[in-house]
């Protein structure tokens, strides 16, 4: 499955198909996006192994939306509009957790040490990024052809 930062990388390409354009709007999405992996941070600070707590406690249920929703509330001026952002932001996380995902990853069900965790998330992310970046860049790159047909670097 997907890293924090795949998962971070997949809210922006959608996030920017759906015309989020303020970046308050963004960041609850992606934020909300990223949060049930908030348990890997939680593993490595209190256990030692970012694993031991991953899938947890709630975590990846449909607990997830509602406290990203909580959180971005919590802490948002626009509290409703960036409430649903972020819920469905953590809903998407979910759904790519359940997705089959072809390519194999360099991580395995424990990661003992630093060493390791620093090896797993950068060759994860390096994966993530090759799968995902082109698709935040496709969707940065038609949506500002829309918004701005015609405005392109040849155009008068
Ligand atoms: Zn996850």
């Amino acid at each position: 499955m997907p890293t924090p930062f795949g998962h971070g990388l997949a809210a922006l390409a959608l996030g920017t198909l759906m015309g989020l354009e303020e970046p308050g709007d963004l960041a609850a999405f992606i934020g909300g996006a990223m949060l049930p992996d908030a348990d890997l941070a939680a593993g490595l600070a209190l256990q030692g192994d970012p694993m031991t707590l991953h899938r947890r406690f709630g975590s990846h249920s449909s607990l997830a939306p509602v406290l990203a929703a909580a959180i971005a509330a919590g802490v948002s001026r626009a509290r409703l509009r960036h409430a649903a952002l972020a819920a469905v932001g953590a809903g998407l996380h979910l759904a790519m957790d359940s997705m089959p995902w072809v390519f194999v990853k360099a991580e395995s069900t424990s990661v003992h040490g630093w060493r390791q965790f620093v090896r797993s998330v950068v060759i994860n992310s390096a994966f993530d990024s090759a799968v995902f970046g082109p698709l935040a860049y496709a969707a940065w790159r038609w949506r500002r052809r829309r918004i701005t047909p015609g405005s392109g670097p040849g155009a008068a």
